[in-house]
């Protein structure tokens, strides 16, 4: 027996041992992701014993250093680990853009100082983090972001709007992009973070095509903030930006997977009913065939990333790659529920699960970077061709 069989035997055990039966449900919807921070409301005893617990081992980040909360895992042990967990059902215990996003541009950017401050911090779920990026005037052409820090002695004033602010509303802090000087476009900008407490930060929810309000526009009006918030050099924090974003679109591009990680004609019978139509039965095993793909090419481009081997543009294509097919999951479920899939309201839909979750799948190819942005990036990076 090799020592990651081992490891495997004691976290199959441990886990059996550990993750509460109602955590090892599949998950009914976002409600049922739990995001930490100062606010947050459990859904269940339950919810807070599995966050607490693996808290504690670091097992919210397997393979962050000890030192700043994590569980100090190998690689190949931290995909032991998510195997065992998939395995079992577990849910994720904590979902965070402060793991997914965050965490890892301050360990490759952060002080050692900022590095013990947050760390930990995101690994027990205490702060949850939202992303000051976008702005009206800003989207694709990110680096045209006008927010403004300016320089007051020990501290920065930032003024300036953002948008499409994901749950800027219930954040506790946010990362955000603020133009430092205006020599250079790309030159000029600096990555800060800051207390949406801060006086002068302000949020208004904008309602999304689902029916939900995620997301906000979020106002900074002569806000306050101290220098040493500032990840990286003044002037550089594009950076941090672009390399936070490759680890945002990695994230993303798990749409891809889809949340139940079993073939959609699986999951379609499982509900129950045939599907007469030839051409949907077909479309369904061409949907299958793509997807296991696509399974396997995240699964390598994964490990190579954690071996910091991945090309740098290679999460522009799994971005892409992930959430076309996301969207052509939803597209097939809609197709398959007939008419009873447009029931937007009703207890038997489930509030509407099936349309909701649709249309929340047409956000996919525009967040963290639309798809046209991805293949211009896959065209001028990896397939280096002219013009592009
Ligand atoms: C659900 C959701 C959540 C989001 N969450 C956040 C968040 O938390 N924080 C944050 O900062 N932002 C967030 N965003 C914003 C997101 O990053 C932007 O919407 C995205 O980058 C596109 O910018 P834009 O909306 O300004 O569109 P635009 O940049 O105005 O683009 C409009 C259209 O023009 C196309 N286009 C633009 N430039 C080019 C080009 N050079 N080549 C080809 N086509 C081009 C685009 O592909 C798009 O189809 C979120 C967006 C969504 C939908």
């Amino acid at each position: 027996m090799t020592d990651l069989d081992t490891f495997r035997t004691e976290t199959r055990a441990w886990l059996e041992a550990n993750c509460p039966p109602e955590m090892r449900q599949p998950m009914r919807g976002e409600k049922d992701a739990c995001w930490g921070g100062r606010r947050v409301e459990f859904q269940s005893p339950a919810q807070k014993a599995w966050l607490d617990i693996m808290a504690a081992r670091g097992w919210t980040v397997p393979d962050w250093p000890s030192d700043y909360g994590g569980g100090g895992l190998s690689a190949a042990e931290a995909k032991v680990l998510k195997e065992e967990m998939a395995a079992l059902g577990c849910r994720p215990p904590l979902t965070s853009f402060g793991i997914s996003m965050l965490g890892p541009a301050l360990l490759k950017f952060g002080t050692e100082d900022q590095k013990k401050h947050y760390l930990g911090q995101i690994a027990r779920g205490e702060i949850r983090w939202c992303q000051g990026y976008s702005e009206p005037g800003a989207g694709s052409d990110l680096a045209g972001l006008q927010t403004k820090a300016e320089d007051a002695g020990d501290h920065y004033v930032v003024n300036g709007q953002k948008v499409w602010t994901s749950y800027a509303d219930e954040a506790d802090w946010i990362f955000c992009l603020v133009r430092t000087s205006t020599q250079s476009k790309h030159g000029g900008i600096s990555f800060l973070l800051f207390d949406m407490e801060s006086p002068g930060v302000s949020t208004k929810p904008i309602l999304l095509i689902s029916g939900n309000s995620p997301f906000c526009e979020t106002f900074f009006d002569d806000v306050k903030v101290p220098k040493d918030q500032i990840v990286g050099e003044v002037n550089k924090g594009w950076d941090v930006a672009k390399y936070l974003l490759g680890h945002e679109r990695e994230m993303i591009s798990g749409m891809g997977l889809g949340g139940e990680r079993k073939a959609l004609g699986t999951a379609l019978a499982e509900k129950g009913g045939s599907i007469d139509d030839p051409l949907l039965r077909a479309e369904i095993a061409a949907f299958d065939v793509d997807a296991f793909a696509f399974a396997a090419m995240s699964e390598r481009f994964i490990d190579q990333l954690k071996a910091g081997e991945a090309h740098p543009a290679f999460p522009s294509a799994m971005k892409y790659a992930g959430t076309e097919l996301n969207k052509r999951r939803h597209e097939l479920i809609m197709a398959t529920g007939g008419s009873d899939a447009l029931d937007w309201d009703s207890a038997r839909s489930g509030g509407g699960k099936a349309p909701r979750d649709w249309l929340r799948t047409k956000a996919n190819s525009i967040e963290g970077g639309t798809s046209e942005i991805q293949l211009g990036i896959v065209a001028k990076h990896i397939l280096r061709l002219p013009g592009a």
